[in-house]
């Protein structure tokens, strides 16, 4: 049969997992066809999974039918492209705020003038005509999102420390997901304005983790600059500008448009809009697009200042409208030739799904996964040990509610994709630690909202935050009855503004 290599990598990482646990029975030499669905049912359910074998004739003829990237591009068709960068560090250490100078500080007056809204990526223009492509959520969440998929979206990392904190936990995280994903890094010491900060220690303590600086002796770029000041921002995306020209990025402007989805959301006033970030060929009015489950021709292309825009060559992040169906963040965006095609793929891919769904039990995923399944209870306690907030969901249902006095939002989270709960929770994380109210994540998983989901939030007393994910009627009635909250989203950052309102509301008032 016929493997692909990444298949395989897969398999073997879930079998490696899957039999650590003992009630686990699995037969080997077997062809597994989507690794996506074999690592949720491996992670989340840990139960059981079902690999199906299957001849190479037959594996050939379901992929002709979905929609594939092109071939790699010959050498000649290649032209340079703008980097697309990643702002991460620590929380607090001003990855928002250097990220509001940028959008709001472009080099250059772009020439609609207009505020820049967020859709999820901005460019910032030099004088140079030199572009930087900027992904608009700070933190962890915009790279393991895209990440999740496959879709490797960033070119660089910056890496922000405050000089004045220095070298903190999740510093080293993101040096290590730069690392996993062979990203470079360049470091923005940031918060230089503040009296008596250390550049030199925040330098030295950043090599300790193979980070090393030029002024080190290292090759890796580093500007001090002050994100609230604005102070030296022109430096930091000159610096980007120079690591982008060693990279030597190029892209094949022409032939068919390949992307990822970098958000999604339906808008009440223009309806389904995408962004969506260019990375081969050049999107333009009346192109179709595939991306996930979702598909489209393009309407109308829009830049983060809301000017319309008649083309996109690659690292261009633009707001296209014009979807029929919508894709979720994350989703790789191929053209096709047709609607018809479009349709075909479509087609294929939901008779895909179907199949998937059926063969491999995946409601296992979701039904009694709290309770009966030693692997998801792993992953839930692995949470906790790495997280700062407290997971529970593991002890008898009557023993639940157990008030201590301390003020407590209980969330449940469910998301379409495991990428974006990972996302989500990866940011719920960090805004634990400084506030007075506790946050209690009780449950978490990926698929539409069960019956079981709803029994847990309203033992804890959770709201439940879904992304992405169908909500079956007879459930949302079902909860208004019991009074669970359920509050639905598609942009991640405004979930968690949510969640930090209701955060706040609960913030005992001083008397
Ligand atoms: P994030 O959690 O990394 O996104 O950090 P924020 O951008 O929210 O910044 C956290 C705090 O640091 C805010 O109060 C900012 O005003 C402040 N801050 C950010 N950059 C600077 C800076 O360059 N200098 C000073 N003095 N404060 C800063």
């Amino acid at each position: 049969a016929n493997v692909l290599k990444k298949d395989i990598d897969h398999v073997f990482k879930a079998l490696e997992f899957a039999d650590k646990e003992s009630d686990i029975v699995y037969k080997k030499n077997t062809v597994i066809h989507n690794p996506q669905i074999i690592r949720d049912i491996v992670k989340i359910s840990g139960c059981r999974f079902k690999i199906i074998a299957k001849p190479k004739e037959e594996l050939e003829e379901e992929e002709n039918k979905d929609a594939v990237p092109a071939p790699p591009a010959p050498v000649e068709a290649l032209r340079r492209r703008p980097p697309v960068v990643c702002v991460m560090g620590h929380v607090d250490h001003g990855k928002t705020t250097l990220l509001d100078a940028l959008r709001n500080t472009s080099v250059v007056e772009t020439e609609f003038g207009g505020i820049t809204q967020h859709i999820g990526a901005f460019e910032v223009h030099l004088q140079s005509g030199d572009k930087v492509t900027f992904l608009d959520t700070p933190g962890h969440a915009a790279f393991s999102a895209m990440r999740s998929r496959g879709a490797h979206a960033t070119d660089i990392v910056v890496l922000v420390v405050a000089a004045d904190d220095g070298v903190m936990e999740q510093t080293v995280q993101s040096i290590r997901m730069a690392r996993e994903a062979n990203v470079p890094i360049l470091v923005a010491i940031n918060k230089v304005d503040k009296p008596g900060v250390d550049i030199e220690r925040t330098m030295k303590s950043l090599a300790q983790y193979g980070v090393v600086c030029e002024a080190l002796g290292g090759d890796v770029q580093s500007i001090a600059v002050s994100a609230l000041k604005r102070l030296n921002l022109d430096s930091l995306v000159e610096a980007l500008i120079v690591q982008a020209q060693m990279m030597e990025l190029k892209a094949d402007p022409g032939g068919y448009v390949e992307g990822v989805v970098i958000e999604s959301q339906v808008d009440a006033k223009v309806g389904k809009q995408a962004t969506v970030l260019v990375q081969r060929g050049t999107l333009r009015q009346g192109c179709i697009v595939v991306a996930g489950t979702g598909w489209g021709k393009v309407r109308i292309l829009k830049n983060a200042e809301g000017g319309i825009v008649t083309e996109a060559p690659p690292s261009t992040p633009v707001v296209v409208l014009g979807w029929r169906e919508l894709p979720a963040a994350g989703d790789v965006v191929l053209e096709v030739p047709s609607e018809k095609r479009a349709n075909e793929v479509m087609r294929w891919r939901h008779n895909q799904f179907m199949k998937e769904k059926q063969q491999s039990d995946l409601e296992v995923i979701t039904v009694k996964a709290a309770e009966h399944n030693a692997l998801y209870r792993e992953q839930l306690m692995k949470r906790r040990a790495m997280g700062r907030f407290r997971v529970r969901a593991t002890g008898p249902r009557d023993k639940m509610i157990q008030d201590d006095g301390h003020p407590t939002l209980s969330v449940l989270v469910k998301g379409d994709v495991d990428g974006s709960v990972e996302a989500i929770l990866n940011i719920l994380e960090t805004y634990d630690e400084h506030h007075t109210v506790r946050l209690d994540l009780v449950h978490f998983g990926v698929g539409q909202l069960t019956p079981n989901d709803l029994e847990i939030a309203e033992a804890f007393n959770a709201v439940i935050f879904a992304f992405n994910v169908d909500i079956p009627p007879a459930l949302a009635v079902e909860a208004k009855q019991n009074n669970v909250e359920v509050k639905r989203h598609n942009v991640i950052y405004k979930l968690v503004d949510e969640v930090k309102q209701l955060i706040n509301q609960k913030i005992p008032t001083t008397q």
